[in-house]
């Protein structure tokens, strides 16, 4: 890249994932004729946690750490959504993540709002010691801020289930007693929900189920494409494997793997699990991770992170259904060359919600302290899975527009109706 085109302001603002946020939002908010009130008070975060977490490192040496809490919205529940590690996150970055929460919930109509969390730090190179101690560190700087009335953390991004358990017990010792339901994506054993790990994959596989319905594709005629093995990626890889479909692409942060036949996904995640790539493994075609999302496929299902189909590739992309894992894969600028090939999209805030949506499970649970089988948490999740595509579908086909802008606008209109009704405090 030249950097003439690096400093090109329109660059800077397609890749800045809250621009794209609101310019999706805007279209929606007009094509809803939402009133200016609602507009007003609707486009901005609620509240913006900004702090400085000192840690001790293993050398004894303190380093300070910058991290974020964005609660966007609180009219439909407590503020709700993850907390991600990055060297690279940015307070631009959580902000649309934090909307993408809101609207996200109401998608999929479980009572939160929206609400994430960033620590900028490189989770690679720490230890285990100082990953606890900047979590616990992080979460008693949120304290007054985060319960589960107020707003509930998960997993996002480089956090998983032994964050969630520090947090919880960083905030049971400050509540001198154990408050589950404070997070959700914690270990089984400490009340976290059967099937909340593969719920954002298993959710991804349900709305692909009724997607190809539409192309009268059965699971063994369809090829999928995934970007990612993560939490989303992987498990959503290997749950379509397991539903008969046909796999074709794979990849890790390192690149992607290419089986037009179809890859033998289990052998692939055993392989990614012991040398820690995909890198070496045999009898497929090695790929960058941006031509992977240019291979013919049915299914394109990017499920790593944000900006991966812009303007620039956005026209080589060669799928019939894009269902969108990740939360952002796509940029407001791309929006309308995949319209423009008619590509049918289920937009993130809808393929992914499967997560949420068992998180909430996972908080109804630790209230009610009776714990669900997993059977019972599939079943719930796929009727909300299910619901919600097709609120979003006949959304779209009902009022003439792309499905994208069907879920922002059934999601703000949701979340305006409560915050009408409601009203402003003051
Ligand atoms: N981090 C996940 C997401 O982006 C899950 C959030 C949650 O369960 O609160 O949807």
């Amino acid at each position: 890249m030249t950097k003439a085109m690096m400093d090109d302001p329109r660059r800077i603002r397609e890749e800045n994932p809250f621009e794209s946020m609101m310019e999706r939002f805007d279209r929606a908010a007009q094509l809803l004729n939402l009133n200016p009130d609602l507009y007003a008070v609707m486009r901005v975060p609620n509240r913006e946690l900004k702090v400085y977490i000192p840690v001790r490192m293993d050398s004894g040496r303190i380093e300070v750490f910058e991290g974020y809490r964005v609660q966007h919205n609180f009219a439909r529940g407590p503020a709700k959504g993850g907390i991600r590690y990055a060297p690279d996150v940015t307070i631009d970055e959580v902000r649309a993540l934090a909307a993408w929460m809101t609207w996200k919930c109401a998608v999929v109509n479980v009572p939160f709002g929206g609400g994430k969390g960033g620590v900028v730090c490189d989770p690679a190179q720490m230890s285990l010691g100082e990953l606890e101690r900047m979590t616990r560190r992080y979460a008693a700087e949120l304290i007054d801020f985060i319960g589960p009335e107020r707003d509930v953390p998960a997993p996002d991004m480089n956090t998983n289930e032994q964050t969630m358990a520090w947090i919880m017990d960083t905030y049971s010792m400050h509540a001198r007693h154990t408050v589950n339901a404070v997070v959700t994506g914690k270990p089984v054993e400490l009340g976290g929900s059967r099937g909340r790990r593969e719920a954002t994959g298993r959710g991804l596989l349900f709305v692909i189920n009724e997607a190809i319905k539409k192309f009268k594709l059965s699971p063994p005629q369809t090829r999928v494409a995934v970007q990612g093995s993560g939490n989303v990626g992987g498990i959503g890889a290997r749950l379509l494997h397991e539903a008969g479909y046909k796999v074709v692409a794979l990849s890790d942060i390192f690149g992607g793997i290419y089986n037009p036949d179809g890859i033998d996904i289990p052998a692939a995640l055993k392989h990614l699990q012991q040398t820690r790539s995909l890198q070496e493994f045999p009898g497929v075609k090695h790929v960058s991770n941006s031509e992977l999302l240019e291979v013919e496929c049915d299914v394109l299902a990017p499920c790593a992170t944000e900006n991966q189909i812009r303007s620039e590739n956005a026209g080589r992309i060669n799928c019939r259904i894009l269902a969108e894992g990740a939360n952002g894969p796509t940029t407001a600028n791309a929006d309308k060359i995949l319209h423009n090939k008619g590509i049918f999209v289920i937009p993130d805030i809808l393929a992914n919600a499967g997560g949420v949506t068992v998180s909430y499970f996972e908080w109804v649970q630790n209230r009610m302290g009776y714990f669900w089988k997993e059977d019972v948490v599939n079943e719930r999740l796929s009727d909300v899975m299910v619901a919600s595509f097709n609120d979003v579908v006949k959304y779209a086909e009902n009022h003439n527009v792309d499905t994208r802008t069907a879920a922002y606008m059934l999601a703000i209109d949701r979340v305006a109706y409560d915050t009408r009704m409601r009203g402003i405090y003051a």
